[in-house]
């Protein structure tokens, strides 16, 4: 690995301990907030405090003093950073000056203070007063021939009572396009997993990792996007739980962790080993070895041996012949090619599972960003249900959120797919008739700017064009557009590509007090695992002049609705009112939601396969069918690679905290490709090189990014990886899976050529 040159040199400590430590003071002096960030950091995921704004892994609810990892205290720094985007700073740099910007220097600018309208005529942001703000969101969403020329996007970092009040909102106003963040994310699990066992979430909670017997860990990076995992997993291994880890690349904390926590570790510069069993995949191989596993269990079956749970799988399922038909069918010299791993290797997953009597399977993009993800998520499920491992202690399925309550703002209606019988309650307990028509999902979305159908934008947080596939489409998309809108507490790229006229709304944070005429107001969040947990901020908001999302909602919703059936002015002011409505249109899940959220650790959302019970339509979980052992159509180049397009561990989603990496060895620099030394050889080319990466495409459109350093990493076999959103350039608009509408950006076929670009 590394070519030598200091930005590439091999991590060799185990990840978390002191580098967490270190890295956590270092971002607080860098936004300079030591004392207020510190005292912050004391009160987040704490009764009484607020939620993280990052990642969406659960609170444990024996609450140490510090409950919070390395990048939580980064999303936190920066929020509550010292440096304000001003009118002065918007005066000084015009639009087309920003764009010049990296989104790293555009992220260190600070915190958004006031509303900001965009001045064609001079190419800058000017201010605007809120009343006016809303009066030109009024009158674009008026004007329009039909509701359905307008999108709603939605980011993970929304809480429960905003995200609820949007969803009634639009659909007053007519629609369902609410392209949301999870569409790129989890929609495979959101999708798929319901066909299996009746719900499109995980059924493990926290507590279940605490009776594990095996846990497998498919496709995820928990010590960058779920850091505080790391414990749960450090404790199993110190059970002697066998973990399972599997994934294309050898991510550091899957490897040795030191908890930051443990004095003993910290002092004595001890760590655990984490995984037992590391399966360095092929991009795509998951299948196989899923299969491959089955396969096992079925020849042990027939073998005369008890493996499979057959009195679960008699009374709680149905399809077991045509998948037991199905995996038997698949040979073994296939099932290693597709995999990518030898036999022996399955054959030991699949014994670490057998002799497993509970077993949790986590799971994360590696599994969902694939042109069959949502039918990839399936067969996680039916691995499980051979072995009756839902519905018990230490069993079950956990896909691993990665915004803080991306999870809860699907559970209160963003949803572009609604069910009928909720918008039946949406009618019942709101007077008004809502859209019944599918709206569309943000592929979907983009497609209709590109087509010129889609008039206004509307973006509740998030950085959508630079989180979105097909960069260049995507742009060329959002500037065809009349009105976009960007609510948001810091500046980014998606403010600087807008449509003709664009407002810039800047909010209270999620670590900002709430204060109203009705006194101090709460937010809620559900975690990853259902449970739905109080937010109270602890901070004064960044400047006077910002509004609370939930007041953009709400006058938003006013300005465009004059004769509202709904009393926007109400909920403001009281956010108990906005929870109320919340029981009524979902009395199964929060029914008593006032009471229940007083609880310090709040509560869990009821999730029926816990109860062995699956809201399917025929009453079962099922097992489902993926044909073969391919999960993106065959492209046939012999110089194809399958590029996976990762965040860095200085990074969430699309915000850059700095251009290291350092559990990959990578400093200073976010133009790399990690590749195979032997991928690299039989191109003729050296670590250090240039390059640039092309899209083997299937739409005549070139997708090709310049300028790449190939860094020799241990990759399998015919994998690369780079970060988003660099590299979405090369991620077609088209390319995803069909069933939930999901970018499939861990599997983009590219070609690697050479680089224009000066060395
Ligand atoms: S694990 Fe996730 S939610 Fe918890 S502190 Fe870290 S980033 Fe925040």
């Amino acid at each position: 690995m590394a070519d030598g040159s200091s930005k590439y040199k091999p991590y060799r400590s185990p990840a978390g301990g002191w580098g967490a430590a270190a890295a956590t003071a270092k971002v607080l002096m860098e936004q300079s907030v030591v004392g207020k960030g510190s005292r912050a950091l004391l009160s987040m995921n704490q009764p009484g405090g607020f939620k993280c704004p990052s990642c969406a892994f659960p609170d444990a609810t024996c609450t140490r003093k510090l409950e919070f990892c390395e990048n939580g205290a980064k999303a936190l720094a920066h929020e509550a950073t010292k440096f304000r985007v001003t009118r002065e700073f918007f005066a000084k740099h015009s639009v087309s000056e920003l764009m010049e910007q990296s989104d790293y220097w555009l992220e260190m600018q600070g915190r958004l203070t006031e509303p900001m309208r965009y001045d064609a005529a001079r190419d800058h942001y000017v201010p605007v007063s809120w009343d006016d703000a809303f009066a030109l969101i009024g009158r674009h969403l008026s004007a329009l021939e039909d509701p359905d020329q307008a999108e709603f996007y939605t980011s993970g970092r929304t809480a429960n009572e905003t995200a609820f009040l949007y969803s009634i909102f639009v659909r007053e106003f007519g629609t369902n396009n609410f392209p949301d963040c999870s569409n790129m994310c989890h929609e495979p699990t959101s999708r798929g997993l319901p066909h299996s066992i009746g719900i499109g979430k995980g059924t493990v909670i926290l507590d279940d990792f605490e009776h594990a017997e095996a846990i497998f860990l498919i496709g995820h990076n928990a010590g960058t996007n779920a850091p505080r995992m790391m414990t749960p997993l450090v404790e199993a291994r110190k059970r002697g739980v066998p973990i399972v880890a599997v994934n294309p690349m050898p991510e550091r904390a899957l490897i040795r962790f030191t908890e930051p926590q443990d004095i003993v570790q910290m002092a004595t510069f001890g760590s655990t080993a984490i995984t037992s069993e590391f399966v360095h995949i092929r991009t795509g191989g998951d299948l196989a070895l899923l299969k491959g596993m089955m396969k096992v269990l079925f020849e042990r079956e027939a073998a005369g041996e008890t493996v499979l749970d057959q009195e679960f799988i008699a009374e709680h399922t149905e399809g077991f012949a045509a998948l037991k038909a199905d995996v038997e069918a698949q040979g073994w010299p296939e099932l290693v090619a597709a995999a990518g791993i030898d036999k022996a290797q399955i054959r030991r997953c699949a014994e670490i599972y057998i002799a497993s009597q509970a077993t949790i399977i986590c799971y994360g993009m590696g599994v969902t960003q694939h042109q069959q993800g949502s039918q990839l998520v399936q067969q996680i499920a039916n691995l499980l249900l051979l072995k009756g491992n839902f519905g018990k202690p230490g069993a079950g399925i956990s896909p691993i959120r990665g915004h803080s309550n991306v999870q809860g703002d699907r559970t209160v209606g963003i949803d572009e797919k609604p069910g009928q019988a909720y918008l039946d309650k949406v009618r019942d307990v709101f007077g008004f008739e809502p859209p019944r028509e599918h709206g569309h999902h943000t592929v979907e979305s983009v497609e209709a700017m590109l087509a010129g159908t889609a008039k206004v934008f509307i973006g509740l947080g998030g950085n959508f064009v630079r989180a979105v596939p097909d960069t260049d489409r995507s742009y060329a998309a959002m500037r065809k557009l009349d009105l976009t809108v960007g609510i948001a507490t810091k500046l980014n790229r998606g403010h600087l590509v807008h449509g003709k006229e664009a407002l810039i709304l800047p909010v209270v944070a999620r670590s900002e007090r709430i204060e109203t005429v009705k006194g101090e107001q709460f937010v809620t969040i559900e975690d990853s695992m259902s449970n739905v947990t109080a937010s109270r901020g602890v901070l004064d908001p960044a400047s006077d002049d910002l509004l609370t999302e939930t007041e953009i909602v709400c006058r938003m919703a006013m300005a465009t609705l004059p004769h509202s059936k709904v009393d926007w002015a109400s909920y403001i002011e009281d956010y108990d009112l906005i929870r109320d409505k919340i029981a009524a249109v979902y009395p199964a899940l929060y029914e008593g939601f006032a009471e229940r959220i007083a609880a310090p650790h709040g509560f869990h959302l009821d999730i029926p396969p816990r109860r062995r019970v699956w809201a399917t339509p025929n009453g079962k979980a099922n097992f489902l069918v993926l044909p073969g052992l391919a999960v993106n159509a065959p492209v046939n180049d012999p110089a194809m690679l399958r590029l996976a397009t990762v965040r860095s561990h200085d990074q969430f989603n699309t915000t850059i905290y700095s251009y290291n990496d350092r559990y990959r060895g990578v400093y200073g620099d976010r133009m790399i490709l990690f590749m195979n030394a032997d991928d690299i050889a039989d191109r003729g080319l050296e670590a250090g090189a240039k390059i640039a990466l092309e899209t083997i495409g299937c739409d005549g459109i070139a997708r090709r990014v310049e300028g790449l350093t190939i860094i020799d990493y241990p990759m399998s076999r015919g994998s690369v990886a780079g970060y988003y959103p660099e590299l979405n350039p090369l991620l077609p608009l088209a390319f995803y899976d069909r069933i939930s509408g999901c970018p499939a950006a861990k599997s983009i076929p590219v070609r690697v050529v050479a680089s224009d670009a000066a060395a």
